[in-house]
């Protein structure tokens, strides 16, 4: 194994997130390699670190002031043996292609997990939506589609939001997909009502999240009611985390952005959470705006360079990261461990770092990776494909069902993936196996290409 390390190193020495990534899914998946050693003959896994595809590509555009501004742009396309790549993007300033290989590798197992015909991949830009105005942000997802509409296809690569790429970004994306290509196909995910979205798309990632967590707390006799919960972030995860975790009456006492985070004692309710997102997907203001409305709360400021985050040492039952990649680490791990944490379920892509992930999976824990409970977003993307394809829009109540249902099938599967070599109870290892398996019998199945 340590040989594929080597490989990515030697190649890509400064891909840090994506030595990560792949560093994790081959601890799991030792005990299939060592029974199948016909996936080694094949050479599956240095198949599977090397994208099908990269392509970067410049994209200029203009600010409000009418200067010419340059971002760059990547896909990358990472497998396409289950189905063609369906493709997370994401606006960050720290976009670069280690973090897009990171996410588009995670995204590979991810969909396969939700048994769904969908590839992986991941693309982008290292612009920074922060302090755009609308029309900047129209510009911008304009000139950005102009190269990437000739990568993607509703057969080819059907992409979707990330961080930093919401419903407003969707919509310019898609007018401009839509022009450039003369079709109105469902090459996008994440679209408006009324021009071709399916209900629940924007809510699917965090409900999904919180009906994974439900799953693990029932094998424990537990249920979500009356828990006290960690949630980070204050983005769509976030929010639809939060809005799921109040309906089933657990109590969500935190919410962050990146420059700090507020905990409310007595709890976010419906109200408050109705605030968050007016403050955060119109006015597009930051979190510690909180307490001025609601000044029972406090705010804390966070420095991400720091190695630990206060937001984790509150005490908690469940926590939920649900903003970015290892914003947990090892000490903000012992600090949750040693507050008595019952279960951590990541609604973020990698939020723990290599050590925070070690410690969760020694201690008797229930503990989900992101590729199985944020799976719910990619799922209910596969849905509208469906819905797209039949030209009919599904009730909310059908996707929701449906929703729960794929929910349900990652949680029982990734138990049995885990029971089935050696590691009962161990969602990480189950995750990563059940999505290997799948990939790898398609490649070889499809030989050498
Ligand atoms: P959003 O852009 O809606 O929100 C991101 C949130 O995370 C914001 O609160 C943002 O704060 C915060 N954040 C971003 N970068 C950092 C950072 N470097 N340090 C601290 N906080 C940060 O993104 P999403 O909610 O869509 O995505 C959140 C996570 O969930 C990501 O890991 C994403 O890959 C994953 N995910 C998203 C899915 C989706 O359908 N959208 C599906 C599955 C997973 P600020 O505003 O200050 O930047």
């Amino acid at each position: 194994m340590s040989d594929i390390l080597e490989i990515i190193k030697a190649r890509d020495p400064h891909e840090k997130e994506f030595f990560q990534a792949v560093g994790e899914v081959l601890d799991s998946v030792k005990p299939v390699l060592d029974q199948n050693p016909h996936y080694r003959q094949a050479a599956v896994l240095e198949r599977l670190i090397e994208p099908e595809r990269i392509v970067t590509f410049r994209v200029p555009w203009n600010d409000d002031l009418g200067n010419v501004q340059v971002n760059r742009g990547f896909l990358v396309e990472m497998n396409s043996a289950i189905g063609p790549y369906k493709t997370a993007l994401r606006f960050h300033p720290s976009v670069n292609q280690s973090i897009l290989k990171f996410l588009g590798f995670e995204q590979v197992f991810k969909n396969a997990l939700t048994t769904m015909p969908l590839g992986g991949g991941a693309g982008g830009s290292d612009f920074d939506p922060k302090g755009k105005s609308d029309a900047e942000m129209m510009r911008f997802c304009q000139n950005f589609m102009r190269e990437l509409y000739l990568h993607i296809g509703v057969n080819t690569d059907i992409v979707a939001g990330d961080i930093g790429v919401g419903s407003r970004e969707i919509g310019y994306l898609f007018g401009m997909f839509k022009k450039l290509s003369n079709e109105f196909t469902g090459a996008l995910t994440g679209k408006g009502l009324n021009w071709g979205g399916s209900l629940i798309r924007t809510q699917a990632a965090g409900y999904g999240c919180v009906y994974f967590a439900a799953e693990m707390l029932a094998t424990r006799s537990m249920t979500l009611d009356g828990l006290v919960c960690l949630v980070s972030g204050s983005g769509n995860v976030a929010q639809h985390t939060t809005e799921k975790l109040i309906e089933l009456g657990a109590q969500v006492v935190t919410l962050s952005d990146s420059a700090g985070y507020i905990y409310d004692p007595e709890g976010i309710d419906k109200t408050k959470l109705s605030f968050v997102k007016r403050l955060k997907n119109i006015r597009r203001g930051r979190i510690k705006e909180y307490v001025d409305n609601y000044p029972g709360a406090v705010y804390t400021q966070t420095d991400p360079g720091k190695p630990s985050n206060p937001l984790w040492t509150h005490r908690a039952s469940c926590a939920f990261p649900c903003a970015t990649q290892n914003e947990i680490s090892e000490e903000d791990a012992y600090a949750l461990i040693n507050n008595n944490i019952k279960l951590v379920c990541e609604g973020a892509n990698m939020p723990c770092t290599p050590e925070a992930t070690a410690l969760f999976l020694r201690k008797p824990i229930l503990y989900a990776p992101g590729k199985a409970a944020n799976a719910g977003g990619v799922a209910v993307s596969g849905l509208e494909m469906v819905q797209n394809s039949q030209r009919l829009n599904w009730l909310a109540e059908e996707v929701d069902q449906r929703l729960k249902i794929i929910m349900k099938g990652i949680h029982t599967t990734c138990l049995e993936a885990a029971e089935t070599y050696g590691t009962p109870g161990n969602y990480f290892n189950g995750a990563n196996i059940t999505g290997f398996v799948k990939v790898v019998e398609a490649m070889i199945d499809q030989g050498v290409v």
